[in-house]
């Protein structure tokens, strides 16, 4: 009996013209999440994608439950494939759903019908396979109204298909399917949550990190990368830009006034994104800045901070309550990772009174003795870049 796995497709099914081109993102991204499974073959049908084993040596559980991590995907489930005839779909039923019966106290059979040549109604198809279903269990009780295991039947084009539950995908729209995007990505809890919400929307992300040795450790730096590698799971492939922060952060330390110097280091981090989004053909860009949290995040110094930058600046979380927050970074498998103790650029040279509603002009005027331009490219020429699979 052959096993595949059927992807529902989420969003993508209410775009018109476009659909297509949506389309041909999940099959691409899911073909390049199953390549360490082994072979598959990944297509689209009806709304569905399927995505079928070439030959034994694949793992189909490991494959199972990568899957559930692609977004665009509205749910998934494994199922049995079979010769379009109610015999043979019964058959399939009843060995392939066994366990699932077994533990079962009630259960009820769905079908649904595509292949409008089939000789029997979904309704027909159900009572068939649910009568001869419930002699071969008879201690499994049949429960139209509130089943334990719905049986779904899919009689479609090439085959019959059997599966039990459908399991929640990571819904979504699948990346890369508009645009891209630099995320601000710092070692804390809110970023990575931020650059997964942004890439749950379906863009590419480009994440952008602010190094700054030796104030920061090596640590440091590899806590981003593992963060980045737990989101390539969601967001695929990353190519993390490490910008060297240290000399910016000495100039602002030594020539600027103690109470703007996060938010002037912060119009550093906008420019220098702005310059990384404009060599990567980004439209905007994204940080897991959340209102009202630190000082840096009233609404006067996040519009200081945002003036520097011309492209629009997502912030996924301006409005989440930080347990909305931790919530979703123990989902997704950020938070152990984030919570490890080590510094961020931000909490180097931190002012002990900082401004907290700063006016643009006197910020102007703080940054007034910096060589903006020439820190701002020395900073952009000496970007490391890591690629994360
Ligand atoms: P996080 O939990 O993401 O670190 P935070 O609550 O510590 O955020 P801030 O330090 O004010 O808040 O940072 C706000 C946002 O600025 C971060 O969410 C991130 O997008 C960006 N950011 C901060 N530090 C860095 C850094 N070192 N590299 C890249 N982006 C950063
Ligand atoms: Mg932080």
């Amino acid at each position: 009996m052959s096993d595949i796995i059927l992807l529902k497709q989420g969003e993508i099914v209410l775009k018109g013209l476009n659909k297509r081109s949506f389309e041909m993102k999940l099959i691409s991204n899911v073909k390049r999440r199953l390549k360490p499974f082994g072979d598959f073959k990944v297509y689209a049908l009806q709304s569905t994608v399927y995505v079928e084993p070439q030959n034994d040596d694949c793992d189909m559980d490991g494959a199972f439950e990568a899957v559930q991590t692609v977004f665009g995907i509205a749910s998934v489930s494994r199922a049995a494939c079979c010769e379009k005839d109610k015999d043979a779909i019964f058959e399939t039923a009843k060995e392939y759903l066994r366990d699932a019966m077994m533990c079962a106290r009630s259960f009820k059979v769905e079908s649904k019908r595509s292949d409008k040549r089939f000789p029997m109604t979904s309704i027909q198809l159900s009572q068939y396979v649910g009568g001869l279903l419930a002699e071969e269990f008879p201690d499994v009780k049949v429960d139209v109204h509130n089943p334990e295991l719905t049986i779904h039947l899919e009689v479609r084009d090439y085959a019959a298909y059997v599966h039990g539950p459908n399991i929640e995908g990571a819904g979504g729209m699948p990346v890369g399917a508009n645009g891209r995007v630099v995320s601000l990505l710092s070692g804390g809890i809110d970023s990575p949550v931020s650059t997964y919400l942004a890439a749950k929307r379906g863009v590419q992300i480009i994440p952008v990190h602010f190094f700054s040795f030796p104030y920061t450790s090596e640590q440091a730096k590899e806590k981003v990368l593992e963060l980045a590698g737990i989101l390539t799971k969601y967001c695929g492939r990353l190519m993390v830009e490490i910008v060297p922060f240290t000399h910016i952060q000495e100039e602002i330390r030594d020539k600027c006034p103690e109470e703007y110097f996060t938010v002037i280091m912060r119009r550093f981090m906008m420019r220098i994104s702005q310059r990384i989004a404009d060599l990567n053909g980004c439209s905007a860009m994204v940080t897991g800045e959340n209102l009202g949290q630190v000082a840096s995040q009233t609404l006067e110094a996040m519009y200081v901070t945002e003036v520097c930058a011309r492209l629009p600046i997502i912030r996924p979380l301006i409005c989440h309550d930080k347990k909305e927050i931790v919530e979703i970074a123990r989902k997704i498998g950020t938070f152990e990772t984030s919570i490890l103790p080590y510094e961020d650029c931000c909490t180097v040279f931190t002012p002990k009174h900082p401004r907290t509603k700063p006016r643009l002009d006197d910020v102007i005027e703080a940054e007034k003795p910096l060589d903006i331009d020439a820190l701002v490219e020395e900073a952009v020429a000496n970007i490391e870049r890591v690629a994360i699979q």
